[in-house]
């Protein structure tokens, strides 16, 4: 063989054990030529990566760990501002008008807007019946519709009270009692039940008559 060729095996850092040129990883940077090889046989590397990899593996999962630690703490620091959940009812605030704006859609995708009582705001968000935009405004999940569909899809149609096909919306809850058209207080009911659940308070019964969403 030529002496100026280069040789086509080297002793590997680690193992000191001739190996191919092949094993070996290509120099790079200032050092960097055609053919030059640098550090330990690809066997020897293999078996470092596979010693290392578990405690470093570990030692990542500490520092997560750790820094969850940290934010947490810093969560519960006094004097920080705890900044709410997305729909946590406590980040709604009043207008200057007092109220807060409730918006929604149509069953034929009209936008509507309205003003609301806080209060009311904070129990259609508690109840999944809306979604809080900003603080000052909750989204209406449902149009009329869309709120039956959901119900009785919910329900599979099966009446809350007896166990048979239903088909109509009861409030848990009556609206002339204070309940409110919301997931949480509203199941499906056959016809019979829903009737004679109104029956044993007609006066619940009779105020709940009329359209359908009436907060
Ligand atoms: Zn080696
Ligand atoms: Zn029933």
């Amino acid at each position: 063989m030529d002496e100026t060729e280069p040789p086509i095996t080297k002793p590997c850092a680690s193992c000191k054990q001739m190996r191919p040129l092949s094993e070996f990883l290509r120099r790079t940077g200032r050092r960097a030529s055609a053919g030059s090889r640098r550090g330990a046989c690809r066997t020897c590397r293999k078996a470092r990566i596979a010693k290392l990899e578990p405690q470093t593996i570990a030692a990542q999962g500490e520092k997560v760990k750790t820094e969850v630690e940290k934010a947490r703490q810093l969560r519960t620091t006094p004097h920080m501002p705890t900044i709410p959940l997305p729909n946590d009812p406590a980040a709604l605030k009043k207008t200057r008008q007092g109220t807060v704006w409730m918006r929604g859609k149509t069953d034929k995708g009209r936008r509507w807007y309205q003003e609301i009582e806080l209060e009311l705001a904070v129990t259609l968000v508690n109840e999944h019946a809306a979604v809080i935009v900003n603080r000052h405004t909750i989204r209406r999940l449902f149009s009329n519709k869309e709120f039956r569909r959901y119900i009785l899809e919910r329900d599979n149609h099966i009446c809350y009270f007896c166990g048979e096909f239903g088909d109509t919306i009861d409030h848990m809850l009556p609206r002339a009692k204070g309940g409110h058209t919301t997931p949480l207080n509203c199941v499906c009911a056959c016809n019979a039940c829903n009737q004679s659940k109104a029956d044993q308070d007609l006066h619940a019964f009779m105020n709940n008559e009329g359209p359908f969403f009436k907060e």
